[in-house]
């Protein structure tokens, strides 16, 4: 149990990257890749194609994985110790960072078939099922799921019935329950085809982060108290907005406001990540954002974060992919 303790903090926080392949459309367009993976040394180096007097960059992280890369690979390195300690009682958050078209829907949900395409989300909620059916009878687990976007600075409702308005729900705070979404649906799943029903409702816009908390007790007894245990642990797994930088879109009106949100609510979110990780701060800005309150009792503190930034190989994104792995390093 210490040994876990002081395990969670070293790791509290990690970020990793992943280089998604060259598509072929990218091929057939005569794209060439201006990437490189070591995952030996957990470096990726990116090369100016259009100036190859300028020398590489070169970016280090906890992991970095390239185009061969598989889903299986990234869940079992980045996830399934995440979520075991979720089924523990701890508080896990999975994100996914990078520019549109990058992978990061592809790294969380993945494809339906073959089912070694799926992606983190559907084999965690299979790893969550296969240890409840594992574990000891008098082990009674209760699992609930919520499912919201947020679009705009505002938070909405994705399991809420037609007839409510499941928009602008607000975020409150409260002594036992943390910070929390007021009358956000949350409903009970008994398997994995239960809960693939439910997220299997279309995002619309930006940012779903899908939640399962698991309570799991009574089933070991508290050391001091003698009384029994009830564990609850809450896993957010997050499909963050394009982080594509605004000047570069020529936005306007609607879509100018939904950048400058989207690009105001991933700058908080580095700001708390990369507080976290320095360990010295005292203040961690979650207020600035309505998704780093969202997550406030799910990053830092006794919790477990990794961050997966997605990039594109091909030398047309060199811009974007610089300034994903800048946004991770400093998250680092
Ligand atoms: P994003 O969610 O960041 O906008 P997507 O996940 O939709 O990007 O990925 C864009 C396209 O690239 C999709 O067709 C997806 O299936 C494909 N893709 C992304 N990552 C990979 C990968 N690692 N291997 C194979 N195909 C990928
Ligand atoms: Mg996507």
């Amino acid at each position: 149990r210490v040994l876990f303790d002081s395990e969670m903090r070293r790791e509290r926080v990690q970020v990793v990257v992943r280089c998604r392949p060259l598509q072929s459309k990218e091929i057939a367009e005569g794209r060439v890749s201006c990437v490189s993976v070591d995952t030996q040394r957990c470096t990726v180096q990116v090369r100016n194609t259009k100036n190859l007097d300028m020398p590489p960059k070169l970016f280090t992280f906890d992991r970095t994985y390239g185009s061969l890369s598989t889903q299986r690979e990234i869940y079992d390195d980045v996830a399934h110790s995440i979520v075991h300690s979720v089924m523990c009682g701890y508080n896990g958050t999975i994100l996914a960072y990078g520019q549109t078209a990058s992978g990061k829907t592809f790294t969380m949900e993945g494809l339906d078939s073959p089912s070694e395409m799926r992606g983190i989300i559907p084999n965690a909620f299979e790893d969550i099922f296969a240890h409840i059916e594992q574990s000891q009878s008098s082990d009674h687990f209760l699992v609930r799921a919520s499912y919201l976007e947020i679009y705009n600075e505002e938070i909405r409702d994705l399991l809420a019935q037609t007839s409510q308005n499941p928009h602008r729900l607000e975020l409150k705070e409260n002594g036992d329950a943390g910070v929390y979404v007021k009358n956000l649906t949350s409903v009970t799943v008994q398997s994995v085809p239960d809960i693939n029903r439910l997220l299997s409702v279309h995002h619309f816009y930006t940012t779903p982060s899908a939640s399962v908390e698991t309570s799991a007790g009574p089933c070991a007894e508290h050391p001091d108290t003698g009384q029994s245990v009830i564990r609850v642990g809450k896993l957010n797994l997050v499909d963050l907005a394009g982080s594509e930088r605004l000047n570069k879109t020529g936005a306007t009106g609607d879509r100018f406001r939904e950048l400058t949100n989207i690009n105001w609510s991933l700058s908080a979110l580095g700001n708390v990540i990369s507080a976290l990780v320095d360990g010295k701060n005292t203040h961690i800005p979650y207020r600035d954002s309505k998704l780093t309150r969202l997550l406030q009792d799910s990053l830092g503190g006794n919790t477990r974060t990794v961050m997966i930034a997605n990039i594109g190989p091909a030398d047309y994104n060199f811009d974007e992919s610089i300034s994903t792995l800048r946004y991770a390093n400093r998250a680092k």
